[in-house]
């Protein structure tokens, strides 16, 4: 068995362990990554990039076949899926390379295999040993597959379809497709795949779509999706699954019985923290109920020797599984391991987006949330059709919600389901990292006509009737 030694071993080589080995060789220190699938991990292989490389795809297709403007004909543009897999393929080697392969050089190294800690300072992947002072776990999370009946002896999918180099990379375009689930993965890809003519049903136990989210998002996202031809039953439950002939058949019990007939089945459940088979125990690291792996806010776990970021840490800290927030952490958990510092993380405001057509993005608290809290809140909503932009370019598909501290005015959440919604959102965050006022949003000068102008007119709203305004939201 071969031993090296360096500064910081990195267990995983995703987004967050990246930048912690960046952030490792700027300090001028070694890092070394281990990777049992694909070096990059998650997001670059088979999460954000391939997802939005498809769904842009889609977008074009569906916009040519349903153009919003009368006086252009609908064309239907002849696709060819292997295709598309195949730039997508592409795509990501090219993005992989250039973001990841090639950051591995002189102080950052990268090993094949499945890591495991052996020693309290030590951990083995494939026949090297690599000892170190200073430990990251950054092995992120993968798709979480509900229990459900036959489920062992059909062929199912799940997020994972999106892969290359691997075996579970979907390759073929799915006739009719039941999602298990009716998360931000089953919207973006079950839009997705309807959008390449599959026929798709989403079957999701709660009375809703987007469950956690402010209610007009889901039941005005659920209204788009099923125009568009999707079907989504709510409160039922997908109970059992067995082989049908050449396809697979979804037994459904709750608000509705029946029996879907499917050419393929993708579960779409959720993801749970890669934390089994690490050896945590053996370095003295601790997890919680969900596998989770337990961080105090400098991402420092129980182990004093040991930091976690990323996907692995679930929730932990008020985490969220997200690229940009394991990229950052990464960098913070390194710097701390590495430099003796106290450094804490402040998941206090973390914009996310859906990436569905229209896209849903939100930052902050929603109403429900703000009340549990024991926020006095005031909350305002106003439709898309109310935006400059959205009406001139025949996009008015949406709604937009801003909470805010009754008293104060101080601005809590924002959530919005619209045209460009994943880039309006950033200025709401920033917004509410700077403990913005309902009134600094009416106060600001907007470029006309955006979207962007969707934060003044809710904001507005909380003191005149919006319908009533004239141009620039004045
Ligand atoms: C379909 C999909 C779409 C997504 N879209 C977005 C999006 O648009 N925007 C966004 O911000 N986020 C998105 N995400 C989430 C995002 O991909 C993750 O939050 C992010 O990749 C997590 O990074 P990470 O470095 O913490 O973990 P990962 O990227 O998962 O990296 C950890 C790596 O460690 C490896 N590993 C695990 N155990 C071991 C071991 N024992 N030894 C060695 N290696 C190990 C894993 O195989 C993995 O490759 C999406 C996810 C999915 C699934």
């Amino acid at each position: 068995m071969q031993t090296q030694r360096v500064d910081l071993v990195i267990l995983g080589s995703g987004s967050t362990a990246f930048a912690a080995a960046i952030r490792a060789a700027e300090l001028g220190k070694t890092a070394a990554m281990t990777e049992n699938r694909t070096l990059g991990g998650t997001c670059v292989n088979r999460g954000c990039l391939p997802s939005k490389n498809l769904i842009a795809a889609a977008g074009i297709i569906h916009d040519a076949a349903y153009p919003r403007y009368p006086g252009i004909e609908p064309a239907r543009l002849r696709f060819n899926f292997s295709e598309l897999i195949r730039q997508k393929d592409e795509v990501i080697a090219y993005y992989r390379d250039k973001k990841y392969q090639s950051i591995v050089g002189d102080r950052i190294s990268a090993f094949e295999g499945s890591a495991r800690f052996v020693d309290r300072n030590a951990v083995q992947v494939g026949d090297v040993r690599l000892e170190a002072q200073r430990f990251l776990v950054a092995t992120g999370s993968r798709p979480f597959i509900a229990p459900l009946e036959g489920l062992d002896d059909v062929p199912f999918m799940t997020s994972d379809l999106l892969t290359s180099q691997e075996e579970m990379e979907l390759k073929e375009r799915p006739e009719l497709l039941t999602i298990v689930g009716g998360g931000y993965i089953a919207l973006e890809l079950g839009q997705f795949f309807s959008r390449l003519g599959t026929r798709v049903t989403i079957v999701e136990p709660s009375g809703r779509i987007l469950p956690n989210y402010e209610p007009d998002l889901g039941a005005t996202l659920r209204e788009i999706l099923e125009e568009e031809g999707i079907t989504i039953l709510t409160r039922s439950k997908a109970a059992a699954v067995r082989k049908d002939g050449e396809g697979i058949s979804v037994e459904v019990v709750g608000d509705v019985a029946t029996t879907l007939r499917s050419s393929h089945v993708l579960v779409a459940t959720g993801r749970v923290p890669n934390t089994e088979k690490l050896g945590l125990d053996v370095a003295g690291v601790r997890t919680n109920k969900q596998g989770a792996v337990i961080v105090d806010e400098e991402l420092k776990t129980s182990a004093p020797h040991v930091w976690a970021a990323g996907d692995v840490i679930g929730s932990n800290t008020d985490s969220q599984m997200a690229t940009p927030v394991g990229a950052q952490d990464g960098g913070v958990a390194a710097l701390n391991a590495l430099s003796g510092e106290h450094h804490k993380v402040d998941h206090r405001v973390i914009p996310r987006a859906i990436f569905t057509d229209p896209e849903v993005a939100v930052v902050g608290l929603t109403e429900k949330q703000a009340a549990e809290r024991g926020y006095g809140c005031a909350c305002r909503t106003v439709k898309m059709d109310q935006v400059p932009r959205a009406q001139a370019v025949r996009n008015p598909r949406g709604v937009i919600k801003m909470v805010a501290e009754r008293e104060s005015r101080r601005v809590l959440g924002v959530s919005m389901l619209g045209m460009d919604a994943a880039e309006v959102i950033h200025e709401a965050a920033m917004g509410i990292r700077l403990g913005a006022k309902v009134e600094d949003f009416v106060g600001m000068f907007y470029v006309y006509p955006t979207m962007s102008e969707a934060l003044k007119i809710v904001a507005l709203s909380f003191t005149k009737d919006v319908s009533k305004l004239s141009c620039c939201a004045e």
